[in-house]
């Protein structure tokens, strides 16, 4: 039997609590049929505590599910009643509580029932196959292994996979192949070793950061101001992290890495119980699900605690000069300084770095996998050996010796070598044994950051670069801060469209394709009143995207992450877009006071009119979405809106399969490729838009909307009908005129001068 002849169509999940229920809704976003189980609740309601699961997964925000329609494939049943029906199913994941004797006491009851060739497995964090299975039939035995899915399942990309002496290849392969190309998560195989690779290192990082923070007698503000960006960490920091998981949970976790790992480890130091934590939980500040944790709103006030003394002071938001120079020059920077942050960070660096060398080869063979859990499961935008790489491995050897650190001899076997390298055109990764390998993705998958490294732009400038692909294909890749579109970014697509090749891909492997247009640079024009030179930004914005979009041969989109404003403008150009199934989309401009003028108000009346055909209803439909600034979270949710097209565009469910699917659509879009007419448009007229001014001007007496949003759907309401100039037929050019001149005159009023100051200073915009 090979792993084709036994395709994985139902599956159970047991246990209806955090991990089941963001399993299950992820299965059910694959678009299968999932039994859900839980324990047996009262004779009325026996399936009360799964059907508690389905509700919640229903509610869940951020949403779990990628349509709320998603849940319908989800049953509730309980283990008492409903085992044998779990027995029926391919795959049978187990996610209940981590106690060892509860665990094996269901595989007792559930392998009776098992059909031949059902594959079994265990969400847990801790509890070793060989306790797990010990005694266990040997048909459970080989078709039994560890699938680790990580919080909440549905963004988290890592999965790893652990096997036991017994498990087959082919439930690993099984196990492996479904949930990378239906789950979409980035598989990791580790060793049966406590903590497996994500949490052994992460959870060390964030004990070292909070262990040294305190010993440094730093706040809580400067050291997640340093473990958080510039370390290419998540934004939170680590305190900001802890209060976001729970500290509770945290500790518990903390305990549990303590009692499984082995004496001598160097977590167990950083993982004693901690006073100050511990009086936290008591005390219900047990993060941000509690009164908040390190960080609280104390009498409406945004506090954090003071490490030494136990008290509330303050939050100071200012960012650390030495912060600021690491996010835009790298962590390089730490590594010499001589302020006490750097010195700070260096440490804790050089901890987190050694202890990551220690764990090869005893627990993987490639420091690729211990790179790839981190970056897939903490989100890190580098594994430790990268940044090493990023170091330089003779400055970091001399710096560790030279500070006296226990050096691992994985580390210091590297001579001075780089762990990863480009030869002949591949990259490689120096293995336990010194030898280089090529990096490993399963076939299909490729993650853009480390196939750029094995390519020469053929012209870049600091937000984007042009890149040839084989069979003569186009990358452009969006490369800016945040991916914030500006006119370098624009000026590389605009070099894509005047040589396209064969196709051109615009993809990139950032967190995000783009949240669109730099506000920043609007917002200096604005200061400088630089009117005529935000005309020419958009003007050189919409000109790219129309060449790209009129060239000859076909354009693929293929995003993840947030795709908005202009980021989606970009993509609305697009012959095709193939899209992760987590992708954000939108139009929002409206929310800083603004209208879409890269073509966005001109795309979604278009659309709109090709599926209704009447252009006052594409009128309507435009005015609604813009004016809301309503965005979608999934590719099923944006075709709602007409974002997405689902008879042209195309979803993919692992982001390493994006590159892959783009090239495959590019390829199959050229057969007979006909480049697109440029579209003729009707203005909807005045009567349309004094409805739309009626229905405006009763929301804001009715207190729904406030004089600015007013201000800015008049100014939507009056690039698609003509206003009072009344119906007309216009061209494309004429429409991007009609965006130029309401973004133009939006941008000169106070009130979005202040929505965007607001965004840019606080994160949210302001309400006026
Ligand atoms: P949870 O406490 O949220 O949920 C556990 C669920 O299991 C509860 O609904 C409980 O009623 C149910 N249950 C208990 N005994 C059962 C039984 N005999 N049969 C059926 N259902 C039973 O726990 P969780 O956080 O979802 O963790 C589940 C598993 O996943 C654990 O093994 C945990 O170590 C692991 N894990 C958790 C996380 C996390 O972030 N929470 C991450 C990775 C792995």
């Amino acid at each position: 039997m090979n792993e084709r002849s036994q395709p994985i169509e139902k599956v159970c999940v047991i246990g209806a609590g955090t991990m089941g229920t963001g399993i299950a809704a992820q299965v059910a976003n694959a678009g299968l049929e999932i039994l859900l189980l839980d324990v047996a609740g009262s004779d009325e309601n026996p399936n009360e505590a799964a059907e508690r699961g389905i509700e919640r997964i229903f509610k869940s925000d951020p949403p779990l599910l990628m349509s709320p329609e998603n849940v319908g494939r989800i049953t509730a049943g309980n283990i008492r009643d409903d085992l044998s029906k779990a027995g029926n199913c391919d795959w049978i994941v187990e996610a209940i509580i981590e106690q060892l004797d509860v665990k094996r006491e269901l595989y007792r009851d559930l392998v009776t029932h098992l059909k031949p060739g059902a594959l079994v497995s265990s969400n847990t964090s801790t509890i070793p196959i060989s306790l797990l299975m010990e005694d266990m039939p040997d048909q459970l035995k080989q078709n039994f292994c560890i699938t680790h899915f990580f919080n909440p399942v549905r963004y988290m990309r890592l999965l790893e996979i652990a096997k036991g002496p017994d498990t087959s290849r082919e439930c690993v392969d099984r196990l492996d192949r479904f949930c990378d190309r239906e789950l979409g998560k980035g598989v990791v195989h580790c060793a049966d070793t406590p903590g497996f690779l994500a949490n052994r290192v992460g959870v060390f990082a964030l004990q070292a950061v909070i262990n040294e923070t305190i010993n440094s007698k730093l706040t809580v503000e400067e050291a997640d101001a340093v473990f958080g960006r510039p370390m290419g960490m998540p934004k939170t920091g680590a305190f900001g992290l802890y209060d976001l998981i729970g500290l509770d949970l945290m500790a518990d976790v903390v305990r549990s890495m303590r009692s499984i790992l082995p004496p001598g480890d160097a977590f167990h130091p950083l993982g004693e119980e901690n006073a100050l934590i511990n009086r936290q939980i008591e005390l219900g500040f047990t993060g941000n699900k509690g009164k908040g944790g390190f960080y609280a709103q104390i009498d409406g006030k945004p506090m954090s605690l003071d490490l030494a003394t136990g008290e509330w002071k303050p939050r100071n938001r200012e960012i650390p000069k030495v912060a600021a120079e690491a996010e835009s020059q790298g962590i390089e920077v730490f590594v010499e300084g001589n302020d006490r942050l750097s010195k700070f960070a260096w440490r804790v660096l050089a901890n987190i770095l050694t202890y990551s060398a220690s764990l090869v080869p005893e627990v993987t063979s490639s420091p690729q996998d211990i790179d790839d859990a981190m970056k897939l499961g903490y989100n890190w935008t580098q594994g430790p050996f990268e940044m090493m790489d990023a170091i330089g491995s003779e400055r970091l050897l001399a710096k560790l010796e030279e500070d006296n650190n226990l050096i691992p001899p994985f580390l210091s076997d590297s001579s001075g070598n780089a762990f990863y390298m480009v030869e002949d055109g591949v990259l490689q990764v120096r293995h336990f044994d010194g030898k280089y390998r090529p990096v490993f993705l399963p076939p299909g998958a490729t993650r853009f950051h480390m196939l750029r490294r094995t390519l020469e732009p053929v012209f870049e400038n600091n937000s984007a670069s042009l890149f040839e692909l084989e069979d003569d294909i186009r990358l452009v890749e969006f490369h800016s801060k945040a991916n914030a579109l500006d006119a370098g970014s624009m000026e590389v697509v605009s070099k894509a469209a005047e040589n396209p090749g064969k196709g051109i891909i615009i993809h990139n492997d950032g967190a995000h394709f783009s949240a669109g247009v730099n506000l920043h640079v609007f917002l200096e024009m604005i200061e400088a009143e630089r009117w005529e030179k935000m005309d020419q930004f958009l003007i050189d914005f919409q000109q790219a995207v129309a060449a790209m979009r009129s060239c000859n041969v076909p354009v693929v989109g293929a995003p993840s992450g947030l795709a908005l404003g202009g980021g989606y403008e970009v993509l609305a150009h697009c012959d095709c877009i193939v899209a992760h199934a987590n992708i954000v989309m939108g139009l929002v401009e409206a929310t800083v006071g603004l209208v879409p003028a890269g073509g966005g108000v001109k795309e979604t009346y278009l659309r709109a009119f090709g599926r209704t055909g009447d252009w006052g209803e594409a009128a309507w439909h435009t005015f609604n979405q813009i004016g809301y600034s309503k965005t979608a979270t999934s590719p099923e949710l944006a075709a709602k809106l007409g974002y997405f097209n689902p008879d042209r565009d195309r979803e993919v469910m692992n982001r390493d399969r994006l590159l892959s699917e783009a090239v495959k659509a590019l390829n199959e879009i050229k057969v007979d490729y006909r480049p697109k007419s440029v579209a003729e448009f009707e203005l909807a007229g005045t009567e349309v838009y004094n409805e739309m001014d009626k229905f405006l001007f009763k929301g804001r007496d009715q207190g729904k909307f406030l004089d600015h949003d007013v201000t800015v759907a008049q100014a939507v309401a009056w690039i698609v009908t003509g206003g009072q100039e009344g119906s007309a037929k216009v061209t494309e050019s004429e429409m991007f005129a009609r965006e130029r001149q309401a973004f133009l005159k939006l941008a000169r009023t106070n009130e979005t001068k202040a929505r965007i100051e607001s965004l840019l200073s606080k994160g949210v915009p302001l309400r006026n």
